[in-house]
């Protein structure tokens, strides 16, 4: 069985990865689209074999409650609005997932699984890389002990901001967007370091810094370099900007010898690599549709009544350790989390 999905924002990732992901899914169907622009939501639904009658816009987006063919909705909206849009999901008694980061605060992620515990709905947040067969890759090597004892991590990722481009334009703007690198890519580095440790960080320390000319930077950040201390005694050096293009990477330390997996959060290509005693070895993996991969779980979890592997209470981590990062920055000292 395939539960029904709904799409709200029909942005660049929703039409580019996320709606052909959906015939690689075995229990995930697209049925509705909720959008502000109706020529697209038409153009979109025809292409893709969906009813008139389940495209919505902003305003009538509630009266998705009395659509018994939607079971989950999906918020690939700018980050500010997840909050919102997840609570009236859930109202309208729907499942719900979505896009990182959670939201913009803390308060707003804690909403966000009050309303969906409320709705007795399931809230799972969209970290696909871990879905991705490279990086749960990783995370089995470095379980099971391939480097040896892990000690150190470092994660960086970096892209062009390009505010001329309309999924960027929101990103510069503090209000929809949160923050700057950190909240739009900077998660996955933070988030790449609590998976391949199974710990959580015990104190941060951060530093930011922004082109004082540049005017992308007016309102958020651009580049941020970051330290976690997990309890374990595992160090993870981590950055995020908008100021460097191309990077998405991490690296793992340990006792034996390495592993890199560079890139490790792009769409389609990874490459693993380990380096240990008697040389460098690549790890070869079977690629995946990840996307697919991702919003099958949340469905399966639905359908047979499982556990999320990343549900609200993971994003909201993640949101408050980034604020934690903004102190230690604004601060200039460690901060305890
Ligand atoms: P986008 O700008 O292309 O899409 C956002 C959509 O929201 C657009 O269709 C826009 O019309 C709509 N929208 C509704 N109200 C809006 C408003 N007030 N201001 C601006 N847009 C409004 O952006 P995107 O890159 O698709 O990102 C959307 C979300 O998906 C973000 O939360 C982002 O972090 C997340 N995302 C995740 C990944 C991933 O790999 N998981 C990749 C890209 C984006």
């Amino acid at each position: 069985k395939k539960l029904g999905w709904a799409l709200v924002g029909l942005g660049k990732f929703a039409t580019q990865q996320l709606i052909p992901a959906f015939p690689n899914c075995k229990k995930s169907k697209l049925v509705a689209l909720v959008s502000g622009s109706p020529e697209k939501a038409q153009q979109i639904a025809a292409e893709n074999d969906i009813h008139p009658e389940n495209i919505y816009d902003y305003q009538n987006f509630d009266r998705i409650k009395d659509n018994p063919a939607v079971d989950v909705i999906y918020i690939v909206l700018p980050n500010s609005m997840h909050a919102e849009y997840t609570i009236r999901a859930a109202q309208a008694g729907k499942h719900v997932m979505s896009e990182k980061p959670m939201a913009t605060s803390v308060a707003d992620c804690q909403k966000m699984i009050d309303a969906c515990q409320k709705a007795n709905k399931k809230l799972m947040i969209a970290y696909r890389a871990q879905y991705e067969p490279f990086n749960l890759k990783s995370m089995e090597l470095i379980k099971s002990g391939q480097i040896g004892k892990l000690r150190f991590l470092t994660s960086d990722h970096g892209r062009m901001l390009d505010p001329e481009q309309p999924e960027d334009k929101w990103r510069a703007n503090k209000e929809l967007a949160g923050g700057g690198s950190l909240m739009d890519i900077g998660v996955y580095s933070l988030n790449a370091m609590r998976y391949l440790t199974g710990e959580e960080p015990v104190e941060i320390s951060a530093m930011i810094h922004s082109d004082p000319n540049d005017a992308r930077f007016k309102e958020v950040e651009e580049t941020v370099a970051f330290t976690l201390r997990f309890p374990s005694g595992v160090l993870a050096n981590c950055s995020s900007s908008y100021g460097y293009e191309g990077v998405k990477r991490f690296q793992a330390f340990g006792s034996k010898g390495s592993l890199i997996l560079d890139p490790a959060t792009d769409y389609y290509e990874h490459n693993l690599e380990l380096k240990l005693e008697d040389g460098k070895h690549e790890v070869k993996v079977q690629e995946e549709n990840h996307f697919a991969a991702e919003m099958d779980h949340l469905s399966e979890c639905i359908l047979e009544n499982k556990t999320l592997k990343t549900p609200g209470e993971e994003g909201l981590r993640d949101v408050k350790y980034m604020m934690a990062i903004y102190e230690a920055a604004k601060q200039g000292k460690p901060v305890k989390v």
